[in-house]
């Protein structure tokens, strides 16, 4: 127990590809009382758009042969070269970007590796069980995430005969779990079509590329992306230009320190153009269209900051505070007859967060409760589920270990309890086991309760 006794707050860090999609307002036949269309929106300053051929030419050149030499040796990249069977190949590309997704790719490589060797095929993963696909996506976080995909697979066997969507169209339509930008990525990367993408490091790009200073999570200026995205993609090497796109923003375009002088498109950019001959701003600042109320300029009460340069790009509206949820966890512990310690863990429900995965047993606290009061309802929840009595001060604080998920900021108050007599369970209660620290490593268990266990990430 004594790394029970270490463990301590921490948060998940993750910076990886966050897919952005906006289904939008159909423009075409808009029309409120069903007699005259209205008009269609008025398109954006030219300021914001790349409206001249010879220069899109010249970026999809540029950024290509910059791709061609710096871009980084990843294991979908090489299968998605290499792989000659079609579905195959764009199970290998899907794979990858869902993995990518909210995660970094210095992570995702372990990951990756070990899910192909194991499922090489669609067919192999829709042969696994949930159980399965859990414990080798153990630690890699948003866990419904690798649910989807092994749904989907199951989808494209049983339902489209085994052959993946060969559309960008297709693939969003058909595939659970399947956006706009996984779709785009998989269709231009897979089968060459021509579809942009748009994701976190695009719109990185393109808003410092085209001085986009209004929130770049709002509909509007998504959608505008997404016309851009469509309107850059390179129509012989759609799959290249869209993976150096991206490549750009992950490896050069960065959030904070982006390495403008090594930018191959630098001469395209109008936020590096903007900071090396801009001025202090007056506001409006003539550089935002002059006009105010442009839909893509940065808002008149945040205008350009001459000290932060380029990273004026993109800006975002600001976050809502994640939830504050408070669970009691108690981590039961025993001595096999080898005297190795066991400890005993529950499969969350097949639903909702962290769905299928294992836990020490916990209980959700309500706000306010004092320590005292936490202690007695987990003993008292422990006893019904144990069917035998629990004493509250037989418990023992251990501490409290701080798990940040993407929209809840969750502590757990960990206790534990050793139990030196066999305990019979509830049958009624959810699937349980006892497990030795290895197993307990081995098994379909969160990155929150590694910690709450003391052990490493
Ligand atoms: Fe990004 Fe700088 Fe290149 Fe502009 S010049 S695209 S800001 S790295």
């Amino acid at each position: 127990m004594s790394k029970l006794r270490a463990a301590v707050a921490g948060g998940l860090r993750r910076s990886g590809r966050r897919a952005v999609s906006h289904a939008g307002q159909s423009r075409k036949g808009a029309s409120p009382r069903g007699g005259v269309p209205a008009p269609a929106p008025a398109p954006p300053p030219a300021q914001h758009l790349f409206s001249d051929p010879a220069e899109i030419e010249a970026l999809r050149s540029k950024l290509l042969t910059w791709y061609d030499k710096c871009r980084r040796d990843l294991p979908w990249r090489t299968l998605a070269a290499t792989e000659p069977d079609p579905d195959r190949r764009a199970y290998a590309v899907w794979v990858s970007e869902i993995m990518l997704q909210q995660t970094q790719v210095a992570t995702v490589i372990d990951y990756y590796n070990r899910w192909m060797e194991k499922w090489p095929t669609l067919q192999a993963l829709s042969q696994a069980s949930l159980e399965e696909v859990n414990e080798l996506w153990a630690g890699l976080g948003y866990y419904s995430r690798g649910k989807r995909l092994q749904e989907a697979s199951r989808k494209v066997v049983s339902e489209l005969a085994g052959q993946m969507p060969r559309t960008a169209e297709d693939l969003q339509k058909l595939l659970p779990g399947v956006g706009r930008y996984t779709a785009g990525a998989i269709a231009s990367i897979s089968y060459g079509q021509a579809t942009g993408v748009v994701d976190g490091n695009v719109i990185r790009v393109l808003c410092r590329l085209r001085c986009i200073g209004a929130d770049s999570s709002s509909p509007a200026v998504i959608d505008r992306l997404w016309d851009m995205a469509n309107a850059l993609v390179d129509r012989s090497r759609p799959g290249d230009f869209n993976q150096a796109l991206m490549e750009l923003g992950a490896t050069v375009c960065v959030p904070k320190a982006p390495l403008c002088g090594d930018c191959p498109v630098k001469q395209h950019c109008r936020a590096w153009h903007r900071k090396l001959f801009g001025k202090p701003a007056p506001v409006p600042d003539v550089e935002d269209c002059g006009l105010g109320g442009c839909p893509l300029c940065p808002p008149a009460a945040e205008p350009w900051d001459s000290s932060l340069g380029v990273t004026n790009f993109p800006r975002k509206a600001a976050k809502k505070q994640p939830r504050a949820v408070r669970t009691a966890t108690c981590v039961l512990e025993r001595r096999s007859c080898h005297g190795a310690s066991e400890y005993l863990i529950v499969q969350r429900p097949n639903t909702g967060l962290l769905a299928g995965l294992w836990e020490f047993p916990s209980l959700p606290l309500a706000q306010g409760l004092q320590e005292e009061k936490q202690r007695e309802v987990l003993a008292d929840h422990l006893q019904a589920w144990m069917r035998r009595p629990v004493a509250a001060e037989g418990l023992q604080f251990i501490g409290e270990v701080v798990h940040i998920f993407s929209h809840i900021h969750q502590t757990y108050v960990v206790y534990s309890l050793a139990l030196d007599e066999h305990v019979t369970l509830d049958p009624a209660s959810s699937p349980s086991r006892w497990v030795t620290e290895e197993e307990f490593h081995a098994s379909a268990v969160s990155t929150a309760m590694k910690k709450v266990l003391g052990a490493p990430e």
